[in-house]
C-alpha cells in the first residue's frame, strides 16, 4: 500500500506528499498549503508543494521508467490496465470520501464522477484497437507502406480542483495505454485524491515511475512547463492559467492541449415542456454546487416561455437544501474555499448593482453546525444582460442567470458573442429548430434535451473558443492522438540478388 500522508506538521497536521517513483515523499522545509474540510472551515492538513527540483525529480522518475514500459508488449500493459480499471471500480467508496473531505463535494457527486472518469479507463483498456496502424500494399513496384503511432515520452496533466478523480483519469490512462510515462500535478486545494489514483496504479502493476504525482501550485507548473524532458502537457483550469500554459508550453516546444473555463448557455424554446426544462436547469445549475465546467450558468428564454421558466425554476430552487456531504439531506454542498464563497458574493452584489432581478438570494444560507463552513445557496437572477459581470464571467458557483431574448436567432447569437464555447443545450419538441440549432451553435458540445452533455467516453470531451487552446480534444480517439506521434514506414525487399538498380538521382517516382 502507498502510504497517503508523509509526515506532520509543528502544528500535528498532516502533510500530504508526492508519489515519485514509487516513493512517497514530502522534502523537509518545503513550502506547504492548506487543504480545508469545506464544510467546517476548517484546515484539515496541508500540502507539500513542489520546488524545481522537486519536478525534476519527478519527470527524472518518469523518463527512467519509460523505455522498458514503451517497450512492454500491449499483450501485458493491457491486463495491468484492466486491474486499475477494476481496482477503482472497487474502491469508488474510498475515493468519493476522499474528494468529498477535501472538495466538499456530496457523496453521489463524487461516485459520479469517479463513475464517468473510468469510461476513460474503459477506453485506456482498448488500447490495442485505437493503436492500430493503416497498411498499403504495392504503392510501388515492389515497395509497400505502413503507419504507426508511438508514445511520447513524459506526458504531463496538470488538473483542476473540481474534478480531482475524473480529469486526471480522462488523461493519464490513455496515455499510459500508450506507453507513456506521467507526471500528474493535480490541484493543491484538494490533493490526496491523486495520491489513491497512484496507490491503484501501483496495486494494479504499474512499475514504479511510470505514474508520478508532484503535489504543487504555479512554481511546479512552470517547472513543468519549462522541463525539457516534458513532451506533452494536458491542462484543464481556468481560462486564463489555460492561455499561460499553452502559450508557454508551446514555447517551450511541447505539445500542449489546454482547457480552460466555461460560461454554458441552456436555451429554452417556448414548445418545450417547461417543467423539465426547470429540472433540467436547476440539476445542471446547482449540482457541484455549480462547480463544474459544464454547470448550465445561463438558461436563455425564448419569447413566451420566459415567465413560466422563471416561475417552475424558482419553485424547484426554494425545495433545495444545502449541506455538508455528511448530510443526506443535503442537494447543495459548500465552495470549496473561503476565496470561492467570497468571490461568488461579491458577483451576487454586483449582479444586484447592474440591475439584474434577484429572484432567489443564497447569501448568508444557515447550516446548522456548519456555521464556518463555505456556503452559498442557489441564487437565481432575471433579466440578466450581456455586459453585466454576472453574465460575462464565469462565476463558477451556484448562480443561475436567466436571459431573455426574442427568437431562437437571438439565442443563437447571443452564444456566438460569448467568449467561451464549451457546452450549450437547446430545450424543445421541434426537430427542424433542434437540428438547425446543433448546425449553427457555436460550441464544442452540444445538448439537445440534454443539459449536461459531456460526451462519453468513447468520444472525445473540448470545447471552442476561450475554453480550449490547442487543437485535441481529450479522452477518446482525440486522447489517443494526443498521447502517440506517427510515423509512416515505407518498405521495399528486393529479392535476393536483384542488384540495386542502379543510382537514379532524380526525386523517386512510383
Ligand atoms: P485553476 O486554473 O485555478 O487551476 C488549475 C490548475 O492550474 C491547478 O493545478 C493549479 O495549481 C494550477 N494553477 C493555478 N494558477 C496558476 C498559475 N497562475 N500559473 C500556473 N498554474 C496555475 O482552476 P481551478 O480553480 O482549479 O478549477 C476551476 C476552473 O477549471 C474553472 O474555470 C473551470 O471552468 C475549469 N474547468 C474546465 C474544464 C474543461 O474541461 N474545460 C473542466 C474542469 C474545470
Amino acid at each position: 500500500m502507498v502510504g497517503r500522508m508523509t509526515d506532520t506538521t509543528p502544528a500535528g497536521l498532516a502533510v500530504v506528499g508526492h508519489w515519485i517513483g514509487g516513493v512517497l515523499t514530502a522534502p523537509e522545509g518545503a513550502r506547504t498549503g492548506p487543504v480545508y474540510d469545506p464544510a467546517h472551515g476548517t484546515v484539515e492538513r496541508y500540502v507539500s508543494l513542489a520546488d524545481a527540483a522537486t519536478v525534476d525529480a519527478a519527470v527524472q522518475a518518469a523518463r527512467a521508467a519509460f523505455p522498458a514500459w514503451r517497450d512492454l508488449p500491449l499483450s501485458r500493459r493491457m491486463p495491468i490496465m484492466a486491474r486499475l480499471r477494476d481496482l477503482l471500480t472497487e474502491r469508488i467508496d474510498d475515493l468519493a470520501a476522499s474528494i468529498s473531505r477535501e472538495h466538499g463535494k456530496l457523496p453521489d457527486d463524487a461516485a459520479g464522477e469517479i463513475r464517468r472518469g473510468l469510461e476513460a479507463v474503459e477506453l485506456a483498456c482498448a488500447a490495442p484497437v485505437m493503436l492500430k496502424g493503416e497498411c498499403s500494399e504495392q504503392v510501388a513496384d515492389g515497395v509497400d507502406v505502413f503507419s504507426l503511432r508511438q508514445p511520447l515520452g513524459v506526458c504531463v496533466g496538470i488538473t483542476p480542483f473540481n474534478f480531482p478523480a475524473m480529469v486526471p483519469l480522462w488523461m493519464f490512462p490513455i496515455a499510459l495505454a500508450c506507453g507513456n510515462a506521467f507526471v500528474l500535478k493535480p490541484s493543491e486545494r484538494d490533493p490526496s485524491t491523486a495520491l489513491l489514483l497512484a496507490e491503484a496504479c501501483h496495486d494494479a502493476g504499474v512499475p514504479a515511475g511510470v505514474f508520478n504525482v508532484v503535489q504543487g501550485d504555479r512554481v511546479a507548473v512552470d517547472a513543468l512547463l519549462d522541463h525539457p524532458d516534458v513532451a506533452a502537457v494536458s491542462f484543464v483550469g481556468s481560462t486564463p492559467v489555460a492561455r499561460h500554459v499553452y502559450t508557454r508550453g508551446a514555447a517551450a516546444g511541447k505539445r500542449v492541449q489546454a482547457l480552460g473555463g466555461a460560461k454554458n448557455h441552456m436555451v429554452v424554446l417556448p414548445d418545450a415542456d417547461l417543467g423539465a426544462a426547470a429540472d433540467a436547469a436547476v440539476s445542471a445549475a446547482f449540482g457541484s454546487t455549480g462547480q463544474r465546467c459544464m454547470a448550465v450558468s445561463v438558461a436563455v428564454a425564448v419569447g413566451a416561455a420566459a415567465d413560466p421558466l422563471v416561475r417552475e425554476i424558482a419553485a424547484r430552487v426554494a425545495q433545495l437544501r444545502t449541506g455538508a456531504a455528511s448530510d443526506a439531506a443535503a442537494d447543495v454542498g459548500p465552495l470549496s474555499s473561503p476565496d470561492a464563497r467570497d468571490r461568488v458574493v461579491a458577483y451576487v452584489e454586483r449582479g444586484i448593482a447592474a440591475g439584474a432581478e434577484l429572484v432567489a438570494d443564497g447569501r448568508g444560507v444557515e447550516v446548522p453546525g456548519c456555521e464556518d463552513g463555505f456556503f452559498v445557496g442557489p441564487t437565481v437572477f432575471d433579466r440578466v444582460e450581456p455586459g453585466m459581470p454576472i453574465y460575462d464571467d464565469e462565476v463558477f458557483g451556484p448562480l443561475l442567470s436567466v436571459t431573455r431574448v426574442a427568437t431562437v436567432d437571438d439565442a443563437l447569437e447571443l452564444v456566438r458573442a460569448n467568449r467561451y464555447g464549451n457546452g450549450v443545450a437547446l430545450f424543445t419538441r421541434d426537430g427542424g429548430a433542434a437540428r438547425r440549432f446543433q448546425r449553427e451553435v457555436e460550441a464544442g458540445m452540444v445538448g439537445i434535451n440534454v443539459p449536461i452533455p459531456v460526451p462519453v467516453g468513447f468520444y472525445s470531451f473540448g470545447g471552442w473558443g476561450d475554453s480550449l487552446f490547442g487543437d485535441t480534444h481529450v479522452y477518446g480517439p482525440e486522447g489517443f492522438h494526443f498521447y502517440t506521434r506517427g510515423k509512416v514506414v515505407t518498405t521495399r525487399w528486393p529479392d535476393a540478388g536483384s542488384g540495386g538498380g542502379g543510382v537514379h538521382l532524380a526525386f523517386p517516382e512510383g
